[in-house]
């Protein structure tokens, strides 16, 4: 998925189980970016100096940082340092990319490291039609759905 695709998940996750909290939502969209710092020309690759590069020689893109291990590790680590409730909105934003990516037909190793092999459920090419004019668009739409009735509540 692309990395819009993966802020909106993110969001619409985040959103889904704390409402519009900002915070949350902002750690939630940090998340759901973060998987793909194991490629330096990813969207949070790209901003961050050599870590991504090290991350990719060393792991691979799309390997363990792709894993539901990563999402324990993170909501872990978001929990020591911002408390149960950032946590867990870390942990599913995280999660939401991870699930995006295993809908793509390259999959995840979502077991790692119990199991190596990629899991995939390959319904939506990255960057395809689908994605572009479908996935991404009718996320953004019950985003926008979500948020004006909570408005109108
Ligand atoms: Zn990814």
């Amino acid at each position: 998925m692309e990395w819009r695709t993966h802020l909106i998940t993110g969001l619409t996750a985040g959103y889904l189980i704390t409402g519009a909290d900002v915070n949350s939502l902002l750690v939630a969209g940090v998340a759901a970016l973060l998987p793909d710092i194991d490629h330096p020309n990813s969207y949070i690759g790209s901003k961050i100096p050599i870590i991504p590069s090290l991350i990719k020689i060393t792991l691979g893109h799309r390997g363990p940082l792709h894993s539901i291990s990563a999402a324990a590790f993170i909501t872990l680590a978001v929990t020591i340092f911002g408390g149960p409730s950032l946590g867990i909105v870390a942990g599913v934003g995280y999660l939401a990319h991870i699930l995006g990516d295993m809908l793509t037909p390259s999959g995840v190793p979502l077991l790692w490291p119990v199991l190596s092999k990629d899991i995939k459920l390959p319904l939506v090419k990255t960057g395809g039609l689908l994605e572009r004019f479908v996935v991404f668009p009718g996320l953004c739409l019950g985003l926008m759905f979500l948020t004006v009735k909570l408005f109108f509540r």
